[in-house]
């Protein structure tokens, strides 16, 4: 037997960031940036207002107050988008929409509420619109947004390495990019094994099941920023196995799921023995105690031959999502070039006693709150390594270690939690 340490480190050794490739902007969410981007433009462009209201010049309202307003006369509007050809000299102002570039001449914006406009406005006197009243005394710069103040023209604005977020790609949209250069989502190819599968879209004939673990792994793949490629169902016969195996040759992870538990167990050894190699392990782990590791050898673009990594999961639905999060996760966030490889993991109130019966690591599906800034952790229901809905209920896997035969209702432990990302740890 082998520790999930000792299996993971063989896997990650395996695999490397892949290459760079240019994709639009929005294509590049949770991507990794391999370029420092720079800005040629100062962002804003132009001082402009932050408010809707009334550019003047700040020595204009010295002394102004609601009692005692200071008239300046309305010279012109400027709306976002616009520049005014008018100049503010004393005695003047400009009406001015936010985001509006600030006329010259004027050195700060008095917003509407500070002006007498609605009061005009409602006025029966009807008083005139070409002159307005000043309400407070306005400092130099109020209400303007400097040039420049988001972005300097020629400032290092995105680092190489940054993972791509929401606000990255809005950055990049205030640039004017259109595309970005990130690393290259993996391509993994998924191909369930077993005589007892059926595909989704199709009636189920009496002894057979529906085959989940290929929607599992390829959504699991995707929440992970990979590319799933769906090989279906290979029976469990060497010609199947091999038909299906050579759809996927051209992907940069092969991922299969059943066929690595003692029943089938030779048949697909001796497959993927010709195919590339392949090692069993036994890992000390519970679920998903089989897993089959190797390569497969495959073909890039130009047609040459490659080792593509392969990893055989355990049939069972919870056990092959299980060790996916463990051994697969890790796997495509390092081929997309992250740092973060592991999940966040917290300390819980374990509400539940979980048994270790045979000296493997354990991990439960558990249901984790935070009450009064403590996490608490009860378990989903039966453990059984197939009862699937247990990691539907689930965000979060109770871990036991090897050496631990009981967690009592009441101890502390550590949870990983399924559902936060990685990118937490940095
Ligand atoms: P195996 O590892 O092939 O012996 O499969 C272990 C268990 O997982 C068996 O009960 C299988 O029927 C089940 N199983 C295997 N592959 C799938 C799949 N793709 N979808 C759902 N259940 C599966
Ligand atoms: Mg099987």
């Amino acid at each position: 037997m082998i520790s999930v340490e000792q299996a993971l480190e063989k896997i990650l050794s395996y695999v490397d960031a892949l290459e760079a490739a240019e994709v639009p902007i929005l294509d590049s969410l949770g991507q990794v940036l391999t370029e420092d981007i720079y800005s040629s433009v100062n962002i804003p462009p132009l001082d402009n207002a932050a408010m809707d209201g009334y550019a003047v010049q700040s020595k204009d309202t010295d002394g102004a107050s609601s009692k005692s307003p200071r008239f300046l006369r309305v010279i012109d509007t400027v709306i976002a988008g616009s520049i005014s050809e008018h100049e503010v000299k004393p005695g003047t102002a400009i009406r001015i929409m936010t985001g509006a570039p600030v006329p010259k001449g004027a050195d700060s914006v008095v917003r509407f509420e500070d002006t007498d406009e609605a009061q005009r406005k409602k006025s029966s006197t009807k008083q005139s619109m070409n002159e307005i009243g000043i309400l407070c005394k306005a400092k130099a710069g109020l209400n303007i947004r400097r040039a420049g103040e988001d972005i300097t023209k020629d400032a290092i604005v995105l680092k190489k390495g940054t993972v791509i977020r929401p606000a990255e790609v809005g950055v990049l949209a205030s640039l004017g990019r259109s595309k970005v250069m990130v690393i290259r989502r993996p391509v993994v190819a998924i191909l369930a094994t077993g005589n007892e599968l059926v595909d989704i879209n199709q009636p189920l004939p009496a002894g057979k099941i529906y085959n989940s673990n290929t929607y599992s792994v390829a959504a699991l793949v995707q929440r992970y920023g990979g590319i799933p490629k769906i090989l279906g169902i290979a029976l469990d016969s060497e010609d199947s196995l091999v038909a299906r195996l050579r759809q996927g040759l051209d992907a940069d992870l092969l991922i299969t799921s059943g066929g690595v538990s003692a029943g089938d167990y030779d048949m697909v050894k001796d497959v993927l023995a010709k195919e590339g190699e392949i090692t069993f392990w036994t890992v000390r782990m519970k679920p998903g105690k089989p897993l089959a590791f190797g390569t497969i050898k495959g073909v890039d673009k130009t047609g040459a031959t490659r080792n593509i990594p392969h990893l055989g999961l355990p049939g069972n639905p919870v056990s092959s999502m299980v060790t996916f999060e463990l051994f697969a996760r890790p796997a495509i966030l390092k081929m997309m070039g992250k740092k973060n490889l592991a999940k966040p993991i917290i300390e819980a109130v374990i509400e539940d006693p979980i048994a270790n019966t045979d000296g493997r690591r354990v991990y439960t599906r558990a249901i984790v709150e935070k009450r009064n800034d403590q996490y608490f952790a009860r378990l989903t229901g039966p453990q059984g390594s197939g009862i699937l809905t247990s990691m539907s209920l689930a965000n979060g896997l109770v871990i036991v270690p090897e050496d631990k035969a009981e967690v009592k209702a009441g101890e502390v432990a550590q949870v990983i939690m399924l559902d936060w990302n990685e990118e937490l740890n940095s």
